[in-house]
């Protein structure tokens, strides 16, 4: 399926909840959610009460959307998450977490997903001291990620890391701001990520 290239606030609108698509703007009174929460198009207020199949299929549409994922990307993660050890649902938010594009993001080098990963694709961006330019990369416990020497200049990144205060940087990355670093101290795990989540309804909706 094509990528979406619509207004991003529409999807959060779709899914009835902020999924902070807008790096900045999300934080702030110009979130176009908090103004308007009615589902887009001409028949968005109204909405009925949703079946079985839809809550699993909007749950499933809302974690893909939030982390910008295509659907292929998004089930070749949960058939991932499906052949590790223990709770599908669970593994699947963690490794959703461990993209390099993602820890680029909670790091606050970028101030969206979007920008985040185009800063991956870019080159700015290394892990261990080495290139690493593709965003589904899946990053370890101690490992260093970090800006090329060259793109610490760069006024988007000095933006982003100057408002990334807003969000904070989750207990399981550490932050150096000297050395434009960040290292993984432990992979995440489900009780620290999201509890707005229900991914039981996206196992349950792969299942069928
Ligand atoms: Fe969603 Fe608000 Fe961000 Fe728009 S500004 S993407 S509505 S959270």
């Amino acid at each position: 399926m094509a990528r979406y290239t619509g207004a991003s606030c529409r999807i959060c609108r779709r899914e009835s909840g902020k999924l902070f698509l807008k790096g900045d703007r999300c934080y702030g009174a110009k979130c176009s959610f908090e103004r308007r929460q009615a589902g887009p198009g001409m028949h968005g207020q109204r909405r009925s009460k949703p079946s079985e199949y839809a809550l699993m299929l909007r749950e499933k549409q809302k974690v893909k959307r939030s982390y910008g994922l295509q659907e292929k990307q998004f089930r070749a993660l949960f058939e991932k998450a499906e052949r590790q050890k223990g709770v599908t649902g669970g593994n699947l938010l963690i490794l959703l977490e461990r993209r390099l594009d993602n820890v680029v993001y909670r790091l606050g080098f970028a101030g969206s997903l979007t920008q985040a990963r185009q800063l991956v694709r870019h080159g700015h961006i290394q892990v261990n001291e080495r290139k690493v330019d593709i965003p589904s990369y899946l990053v370890k416990a101690g490992d260093l990620v970090g800006l090329f020497p060259k793109s610490r200049e760069k006024s988007v990144i000095l933006d982003a890391l100057e408002s990334s205060g807003r969000r904070g940087i989750p207990p399981w990355l550490e932050m150096n701001r000297e050395t434009f670093t960040g290292t993984v101290k432990e992979l995440p795990q489900r009780d620290i990520l999201p509890a707005t989540v229900n991914e039981q309804l996206i196992v349950e909706l792969y299942s069928k």
